[in-house]
């Protein structure tokens, strides 16, 4: 089956069919804002002085085919994975062992859980979180059975691409649909005329999980009250500028919410949290419009994610600001902490207290199986461990990637470079590390794709599934809204072990489910 799937897919392409699409692909891209600020490296900052010029993101021209039974599980599953990653942020004792044992070896990690404590001490004054997550998946083929639903990462901040992977699932649909003749369609295949990938509501959920958060704050805490808004927290040089956009203009346009950027740079400049107001409002200035004050409802991090994006204390400075402040955070800080790669691997533990269960008591227990199954082998690095042997070894390490507490990309250790990298570290910064088994999606899958420098690269490929999913819960863990919305596909060359779409590996893709 899975065989006759991806043995003829795609359609072979004369270098004329090749230039037809391409061009359908390119002009679609900036016509329906599926576009990024192009890297220095491929536009030099000489040649774009101001910054205007836009390219298409990095696409596949075909969608991927993906196994349907693999696809409905993500889904079904997502509302219960919100649930888990919100009951364990709820969880500060548990979360704090974690982190405690990460501490010595990571300062990133230690510096959150310093604002943490530093807001605890002073005391919270928003017991509402929201989060919008993405967990990412691949359907992992073993040799005898049937392909399995496999979790890569759960992401609790900036969880990116759910603006573009719509528009990706638009184009590859009007690729389909669209009659002979078109200015945009496919060369015959019957894998192409059989559907069209399944809708992706990403931007309505995304921006539905805002609106909720915006509107669960209530009135001004400000005398006299205050228009609120919702504040986007941005990076200075971020380039995906249009997948943040569409959730903007979604809240602005249904929600009728007002939405505002900031870069995280401008954060102690141009927000305040007046001293005499025990409630702690965050006020933001715009700049362009000094004579207005607007009370955030709303802090939405697309940055904050990396230690580089904290280069001095005025950064920490700024983060604590924020975590201070009555606005609903998205993601807290604890909920950022959740995210580390090393919950992921005590979760998945197979031995030991059961901490998945404890999470989702009052979940049905073949549903918490069905997460647990999503789970690939993980170990910690611990002296006589399992994990600590199958990474030195370098036959087993071939099958395992390492990966430290980090988000975005560039950050893992993968096969034959394991064991090295290990001994190059002194044994006692090991347990900031996690080993992970490799999971391994279909060997024979293909695509073409069209990078943001115009580079056509066709071959052998790995696709990631992400799928979206939005909740507001409050610190004794009631849930206000909990919603599965939306997907993201991205593929990648087979030989290339990084992951990132923004990291500039991957390429956004839509899935044909078979
Ligand atoms: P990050 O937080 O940097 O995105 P990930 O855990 O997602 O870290 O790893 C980055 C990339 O590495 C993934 O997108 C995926 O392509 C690859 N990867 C990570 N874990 C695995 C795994 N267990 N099996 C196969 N590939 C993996
Ligand atoms: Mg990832």
């Amino acid at each position: 089956m899975t065989q006759s799937i991806y043995s003829n897919y795609p359609p072979d392409l004369s270098p004329d069919q090749q230039k037809f699409l391409v061009t359908a692909v390119k002009d679609w891209a900036i016509q329906n804002g599926l576009a990024v600020r192009p890297s220095p490296a491929v536009v030099s900052s000489e040649a774009n002085p101001n910054g205007v010029l836009a390219t298409n993101a990095p696409v596949t021209l075909f969608p991927s085919p993906f196994p349907r039974a693999c696809f409905d599980e993500a889904i079904a599953l997502q509302e219960i994975y919100n649930k888990l990653y919100a009951s364990i942020t709820c969880n500060e004792e548990w979360l704090g062992v974690i982190v405690k044992g990460l501490i010595e070896v990571d300062d990133f990690v230690a510096n959150l859980w310093k604002v943490h404590q530093a807001v605890q001490k002073e005391g919270y004054v928003q017991n509402l979180s929201l989060g919008l997550f993405r967990s990412d998946y691949m359907a992992h083929v073993s040799p005898t059975g049937a392909p399995a639903l496999k979790q890569v990462e759960f992401n609790t901040i900036s969880s990116s691409f759910g603006g573009l992977s719509a528009r990706v699932r638009q184009m590859h649909t009007e690729l389909l649909t669209s009659p002979p003749g078109s200015s945009i369609n496919y060369p015959p295949h019957p894998l192409l005329q059989s559907e069209v990938p399944p809708e992706n509501n990403a931007v309505e959920t995304l921006s539905s999980g805002l609106a909720q958060a915006h509107k669960a704050y209530g009135v001004s805490k400000s005398t006299p009250a205050l228009p609120l808004c919702v504040l986007f927290v941005v990076q200075d040089t971020e380039r995906n500028v249009f997948d943040q956009h569409a959730l903007s203009k979604q809240l602005s346009t249904v929600h009728n919410i007002a939405v505002f950027r900031i870069s995280s740079v401008d954060i102690l400049d141009q927000t305040s949290i007046p001293s005499s107001n025990s409630l702690r409002p965050l006020l933001y200035r715009p700049p362009h419009s000094p004579n207005s004050t607007f009370e955030v409802t709303t802090v939405y991090l697309r940055a904050y994610y990396s230690p580089d994006e904290y280069k001095s204390s005025r950064d920490w400075e700024a983060r604590t600001h924020l975590e201070r402040s009555a606005a609903i955070k998205c993601p807290t800080v604890l909920n950022q902490l959740s995210g580390c790669k090393k919950v992921q691997q005590v979760l998945a533990e197979p031995t030991g207290e059961d901490h998945l269960s404890s999470f989702l008591k009052d979940v049905e227990p073949t549903l918490v199986e069905r997460v647990r199954s999503t789970f690939a082998p993980q170990y910690d690095l611990s002296v006589n461990s399992k994990g600590r042997e199958l990474a030195l070894n370098p036959e087993t390490a071939l099958n395992h990637v390492l990966k430290p507490q980090r988000e975005g990309g560039g950050n893992n250790i993968y096969k034959s470079e394991i064991p090295g990298f290990l001994k190059s570290l002194p044994e006692t910064d090991w347990k900031g590390w996690v080993l992970m088994e490799l999971i391994n999606p279909a060997p024979d899958a293909q695509n073409v794709a069209l990078r943001s420098d115009g580079e056509v690269l066709r071959g052998d490929v790995i696709s990631e599934l992400g799928v979206y999913g939005t909740i507001l819960w409050d610190d004794t863990g009631k849930i206000l809204h909990n919603q599965e919305g939306g997907y993201l596909l991205r593929t990648k060359g087979k030989d290339v072990n990084e992951g990132g779409v923004a990291a500039g590996f991957s390429s956004l893709d839509s899935v044909l489910l078979f």
